[in-house]
């Protein structure tokens, strides 16, 4: 590339929270990255409000953890846990739910709760920090075309006459999920209809506030109504005390004028409250999935790849980590260290977790939700339906557990032959191929995850010198930065269960054993998709 200011070798389109944490993830290596971006501020709708504590470590890795967790709207002590009610919210018949607390050990950090336009002002700003990142907040991409050598973009300003044409390596399509990028590389989708027209409501009330100090601590509640055949009416807090947020599926051809929501909301929650609406919205519910997540040249991430109901929290932090994913391998190619197969690996991982994540979660959930309400009643037999409502309490906490996105049948991990990648697991200390590494002390006092680098990283507490030696000739032969984490274990034994690991720089684990391995040279190159 020259020195033209509007060239650069990843041009990305859309600067929503997938766009920016991908735009932060490539201006922390180093390259240079041209976002555009409509709006010239976050929309104010709360949406994408559960993190994960996985997206708080790429808030960790991204450097912006703290400004996050300082931007937050609801007082920690509170409490950020979720209710499902059945019948409508303030029924009594309740259990918890969504409890990701339960898998808090196996992660570095705590997770978070905050609208969605907050999270994305967090990340603007650590954004602009970055030398390497240019922003055009305010600016829209009319067209994309890619040949041999390059990917064009042509631009215009928001609110004005200004037009430019971008020039880039690569593209990628981080504009939500009618995406043009996605469309004009000719990336078709998968989709799957729920034929059910959704509502979003963001309302004011302090007597919601009141009625619901019957169930301390929790912050999203989920409520099952007979009629709505598993689909939920959901209500979310988006600060403490005063502004709400609610979705629900609603009649085919409601429109804002036609349709008493405030009864709705009455209705669900079983009681009178005041209601001030602030924002009534549509969507369709359904599911949609690139049939690729790469085009040449053209990527995409986040809804441009994946789209589906906001159920159980996926959508944001699935985008998260598609960020988390793409960004080192577009970063290692540039950098000379990535081999041919390293950017095809970036579909490879994550379209199966995707996939699995909404077959085995989201749509599962529903059909769940749908067989329990049309199979219980408390009026018709009170006895069955609290049998079976208990029952579901420790559904949900498997749940949780459950969801463990992995990459075992990745081609750029290894692990064992055959492997399924999918985003159902378990949660174990276990240090496995293709899997999250878990956090562990070290005698140092320090964790794990604060050694662990910006590249590759060997945790080799106590192999031979000469087995670390080999890893690091071979990473200084192929430019590929590596880490050696040498500190002891705290504690006597290690969880991971092996002597040599080697995590990858989104600190999924690439390839583990007990013994020295005989090439180091072959799996640094499995691991950057050189071979
Ligand atoms: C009611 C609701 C509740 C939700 N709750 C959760 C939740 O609790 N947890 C969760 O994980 N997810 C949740 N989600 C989903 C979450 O909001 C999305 O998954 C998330 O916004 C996806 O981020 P993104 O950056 O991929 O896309 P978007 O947020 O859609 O961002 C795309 C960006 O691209 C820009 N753009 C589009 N086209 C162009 C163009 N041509 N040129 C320039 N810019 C362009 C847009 O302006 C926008 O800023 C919820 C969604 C809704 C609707």
């Amino acid at each position: 590339m020259s020195g033209n200011d509007n060239e650069a070798p990843v041009i990305i389109v859309g600067g929503g929270p997938v766009g920016m944490g991908l735009a932060i993830e490539l201006g922390q290596r180093g390259i240079r990255t041209i976002v555009v971006e409509r709006y010239a501020s976050p929309q104010p709708i709360p949406k994408g409000q559960n993190l994960t504590q996985r997206t708080m470590e790429h808030f960790h890795a991204w450097g912006a953890e703290a400004e996050l967790r300082a931007a937050k709207t609801i007082p920690k002590d509170y409490g950020i846990g979720g209710m499902t009610a059945y019948g409508t919210l303030l029924s009594g018949h309740v259990h918890d739910w969504m409890q990701r607390e339960l898998v808090r050990p196996y992660y570095f950090t705590d997770n978070e709760r905050l609208p969605q336009y907050a999270t994305e002002e967090v990340l603007r700003k650590r954004a602009r920090a970055l030398p390497a990142l240019d922003l055009r907040f305010g600016w829209s991409a009319h067209r994309i075309e890619q040949d041999d050598d390059g990917v064009t973009v042509e631009i215009g300003e928001r609110h004005g006459a200004g037009r430019k044409t971008l020039r880039g390596a690569f593209v990628v399509g981080c504009d939500g999920s009618h995406s043009l990028v996605r469309e004009q590389a000719g990336i078709t989708q998968t989709l799957s209809d729920h034929d059910r027209l959704m509502v979003l409501l963001v309302f004011k009330s302090t007597t919601l506030h009141e009625l619901l100090k019957r169930y301390p601590g929790k912050s999203f509640y989920n409520v099952l109504h007979p009629d709505l055949e598993g689909y939920w009416r959901f209500f979310g807090r988006v600060d403490l005390g005063t502004t709400w947020f609610f979705h629900c599926p609603v009649p085919p051809g409601t429109t804002k004028d036609n349709f008493d929501f405030v009864r709705l909301l009455r209705e669900a929650a079983g009681e009178e409250f005041d209601v001030a609406l602030d924002h009534i919205g549509f969507w369709d519910l359904r599911i949609a999935t690139a049939d690729s997540y790469r085009a040449g040249r053209v990527f995409v991430a986040g809804d441009a790849a994946h789209s589906h109901p906001p159920y159980g929290g996926y959508g944001i932090n699935t985008g998260f980590e598609d960020s988390r994913n793409l960004g080192w391998k577009l970063a290692a190619t540039l950098q000379g260290f990535g081999g041919e197969r390293l950017l095809d690996s970036y579909d490879a991982e994550r379209r199966p977790v995707f996939q699995s994540t909404a077959r085995d979660f989201i749509e599962k959930s529903i059909e769940t939700d749908r067989d329990f309400v049309a199979s219980y009643d408390p009026a018709r037999d009170l006895a069955a339906f609290e049998a079976a409502w208990k029952a579901r309490t420790s559904g949900a906490r498997t749940e949780v557990h459950a969801f463990e996105p992995n990459y075992r049948g990745s081609p750029i991990v290894l692990g064992t032959t055959g492997a399924e990648t999918n985003a159902r697991g378990a949660h174990t200390f276990k240090a496995q191929p293709g899997h999250h590494l878990a956090p562990q002390m070290l005698s140092s006092g320090r964790n794990v995850f604060d050694e662990l680098g910006a590249g590759f990283s060997l945790i080799a507490p106590d192999a031979a010198d000469a087995t670390v030696a080999a890893f690091v000739h071979a990473a200084e032969a192929m430019s590929i930065p590596l880490t050696i984490i040498r500190d002891t274990f705290a504690g006597e034994r290690t969880a991971y269960e092996a002597r040599l690991i080697l995590v990858r720089p989104d600190h999924f684990v690439a390839w583990c054993a007990d013994d020295a391995p005989a090439d180091a040279c072959a799996i640094l190159s499995r691991a950057t998709g050189r071979d």
